[in-house]
């Protein structure tokens, strides 16, 4: 282990990526030093993982819960709400902040960090699928790095040595829970159906995302920022086994991909650990002849329509991702709600995108307020 320390934050500590990089960074060869852990509503998650890793400052959501905490731990400075978040995101003390919240809630403390001069390991894709534009040009004017921490953009991320030389990026896509059913059976899947998917174990909304493949059009959507690669260039494969994470083409020809059993370990340690690899969780965890058999498809777009309409959006740009990203979140929480069925998650978000008016170069105030505008517009389809 390397004596000096680097410093880190975790926002969404308590969910499936911050839980993972909680368990990466109790046993990863590296010394880290915890600032703050940021939680939302599970206290007793935040509770086990203060302990765990005794951060000197703390964040919920609600300001109850910071009290309750406070009590508990006096020695700890504790924050609350946005404004805690951003606070955290804030403290240039940090050197790196892993974003790991859910939904829009990534977006400001994410510029807060870039801001202050923060390397940012990034899991929130919403964040760049809203405002990649921004805050990929703050990030280079600011002279932080960002690292993927989505599977697929760490894979890709592994594999470029000199993007000028690069053709193409391949994404792969396990296929999700319907991959071998019918349309009919999709659209009238239920949740416990929905959530049952056979390669992850990820936070609910994206797991129905990844069943319509609505995760995978967000995730073109990120590949386009994240490495600055037109459309075109960017092609989808299902591969059921999860095996192969992403790809590049590089001009010549030469394909260059990243492999390993699916775990979120492994690109949420390379993102942290950046740029060293050292031994952790998944070390000398690969058996080749385990793995056996990788097979790829075309991605059925019949079937999965989401992925086309975020294509058409990310091209389109401007607003058309926060339209595409707000009414697609609408939708999947009012299916997990019961309110509607699967196949209309997807009929809502296209009715959303053909209705939009869109603003292109939307400052931050335009993308919250039309993120706004779009999912107060989206729930009138459900009450
Ligand atoms: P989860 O739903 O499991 O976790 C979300 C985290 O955000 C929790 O810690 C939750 O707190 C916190 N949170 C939610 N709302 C608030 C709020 N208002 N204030 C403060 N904290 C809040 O999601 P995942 O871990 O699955 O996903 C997190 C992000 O990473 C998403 O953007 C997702 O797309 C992305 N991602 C996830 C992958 C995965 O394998 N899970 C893979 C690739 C990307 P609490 O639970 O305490 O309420
Ligand atoms: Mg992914």
């Amino acid at each position: 282990m390397d004596g000096v320390k680097k410093k880190i934050s975790i926002l969404g500590a308590t969910g499936s990526i911050g839980t993972q990089a909680a368990e990466v960074l109790s046993k990863v060869n590296k010394n880290f030093e915890i600032k703050a852990l940021c939680g939302g509503d599970n206290i007793e998650k935040l509770r086990q993982e203060i302990k765990q890793l005794n951060p000197s400052v703390v964040c919920t959501k609600t300001a109850e819960n910071a009290k309750i905490l406070q009590a508990e731990f006096k020695n700890i400075e504790v924050l609350y709400g946005d404004e805690g978040l951003e606070a955290v995101a804030s403290d240039k003390d940090n050197d790196m902040i892993l974003v790991a919240v859910s939904g829009k809630i990534g977006l400001k403390p994410t510029l807060k960090a870039i801001e202050n001069g923060i390397d940012i390991a990034l899991a929130n894709k919403e964040t760049l699928v809203m405002a990649g534009d921004i805050v990929m040009k703050k990030a280079k004017e600011c002279g932080i790095s960002l690292l993927p921490v989505d599977s697929e953009h760490s894979a890709i991320h592994q594999c470029i040595k000199n993007i000028k030389e690069v053709e193409k990026l391949i994404i792969t896509a396990s296929g999700g829970p319907f991959r071998t059913k019918t349309i009919e059976e999709m659209h009238h899947a239920t949740v416990e159906q929905t959530l049952a998917h056979p390669k992850w174990h990820m936070g609910k909304k994206i797991t129905i995302d990844s069943a319509t493949l609505m995760n995978k059009g967000l995730e073109v959507i990120e590949a386009h920022h994240l490495f600055n690669m037109p459309y075109e260039k960017i092609e989808v494969v299902v591969h059921p086994q999860s095996i192969v994470h992403s790809a590049v083409e590089y001009k010549d020809g030469s394909v260059i991909a990243q492999l390993g059993f699916p775990s979120m370990h492994i690109p949420i340690q390379y993102a942290l650990c950046y740029p060293e690899r050292v031994e952790g969780i998944e070390s000398k965890g690969f058996d080749f002849i385990k793995a056996a058999r990788l097979d790829f498809e075309k991605p059925d777009l019949e079937k999965f329509p989401a992925l086309k309409l975020a294509y058409e959006a990310g091209k389109a740009g401007g607003t058309y991702p926060v339209c595409l990203n707000a009414a697609n979140e609408e939708a999947v929480f009012a299916f997990l709600d019961g309110k509607i069925s699967l196949g209309k998650i997807y009929e809502i978000t296209k009715r959303m995108i053909d209705e939009h008016n869109n603003i292109s170069n939307p400052s931050i105030d335009e993308i919250f307020e039309e993120d706004r505008k779009i999912r107060e517009k989206t729930r009138l389809l459900f009450s």
